[in-house]
């Protein structure tokens, strides 16, 4: 049938119904050029009007300055933990991690295996719920960059400002909250994303790059992994990924349509109170540990008092139509991921369904 449901999923997540109805309507045939985007030349007038279109529209919603590069990559989030060290360390290099999450702990993880990371931070002995204050933080002499996680996916946990490292450049991960809110990518020598969260399909991953710490990549760096490559040939090395292009570019004209990520944010705001106050009102039958501060607007965890119970709630929300609220399987209970394309009608929904579902087993 013609009718949506409401997707809670953490990524691939649900994308904005007017971007889909676009897309469908160009599927077959783009803007008169008698075929779809997958079966364009990545090298057409065609598809780099599109690329070109969608880097635009980027730089202008995050204000990117003109000393940053925007890449269009592959291989997830995930690739860029490699990539981050191969390109900016020797393998003598010492960097720094505050871990808030899980995430941050792979990408710290990996990057032992190009450089000489050090854990200043770990939030892991209090289940990753907190964020550390920053003139606490003690830096490595000569860290070449501080990485942090912006936003935390599993464990819900969000930076609300970053901290300025007095060693090296600041980088994050930004994957679960990338083009929520407004950041100053200024204050960063890297941001990276996977686009499956918050502005596009899986498959497209966008890194924001000051263009001083591209060119220095150790000597092993795989040429799919070298900034300096994809930043000379403006993405278009090798064959993008881009349908998946396409499509962010169209979220990032929603976005700005939508009158920016001010805008953006106050949406996220209002969807974040909502389910929050739901929680916190119901007499500890929700709980979310996260810290009050700190708490993502984009994944909300919960549990239930009543553990029991937590099975049955899942189940019960797919029949309302509203899916993927099952938490992550490393912590359990529910998790409600809230990104830009979730409506506040489902969030309204959401919470609706809590409350009478808590009358029911109280
Ligand atoms: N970082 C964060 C914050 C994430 O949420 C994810 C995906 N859930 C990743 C990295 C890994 O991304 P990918 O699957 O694109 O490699």
């Amino acid at each position: 049938g013609e009718e949506r449901i409401f997707n809670f999923a953490a990524g691939p997540a649900t994308l904005p119904a007017n971007v889909l109805k676009k897309a469908e309507s160009e599927l077959y045939n783009w803007r008169g050029s008698g075929m779809s985007v997958m079966e364009m030349s990545h090298r057409g007038k065609e598809f780099l009007s599109i690329i070109q279109k969608a880097e635009s529209d980027l730089r202008s919603l995050l204000n990117i300055p003109e000393d940053y590069s925007v890449l269009f990559l592959q291989g997830g989030a995930t690739t860029q933990f490699a990539a981050i060290p191969l390109n900016l360390c020797s393998p003598d290099d010492s960097v720094d991690f505050v871990v808030t999450g899980s995430w941050g702990d792979k990408a710290y993880k990996e990057s032992q295996k190009y450089c000489k990371p050090k854990l200043i931070w770990s939030g892991k002995s209090d289940k990753y719920t907190s964020i550390p204050s920053f003139d606490t933080l003690e830096q490595s002499s000569g860290a070449k960059y501080l990485h942090i996680c912006a936003n935390e996916t599993i464990h819900g946990v969000e930076f609300k400002d970053y901290p300025n490292p007095k060693n090296g450049i600041l980088v994050a991960d930004m994957s679960s909250n990338f083009c929520s809110k407004p950041v100053d990518v200024s204050k960063f020598g890297i941001i990276y994303a996977g686009a499956q969260k918050n502005v596009g399909p899986s498959g497209v991953t966008i890194v924001i790059i000051r263009k001083d710490l591209i060119g220095n990549a150790q000597g092993i760096t795989p040429v799919m992994l070298d900034y300096k490559i994809h930043a000379e040939n403006n993405s278009l090395y090798n064959t993008p990924p881009c349908y998946g292009i396409y499509m962010c570019g169209l979220v990032f004209e929603d976005l700005v349509a939508q009158g920016g990520l001010e805008e953006v944010e106050k949406k996220n705001k209002k969807k974040g109170e909502l389910l929050y106050n739901a929680i916190e009102e119901s007499n500890g039958f929700y709980r979310n540990p996260v810290e009050k501060s700190v708490r993502s607007l984009m994944n909300v965890p919960f549990t239930m008092e009543k553990s029991e119970l937590e099975a049955e709630f899942i189940k019960e929300a797919v029949k309302e139509k509203m899916v993927q609220l099952k938490g992550h399987r490393s912590v359990g209970g529910m998790r409600a991921s809230i990104y830009n394309a979730m409506p506040y009608e489902g969030v309204e929904k959401l919470v609706a369904f809590m409350k009478e579902f808590q009358a029911k087993h109280a």
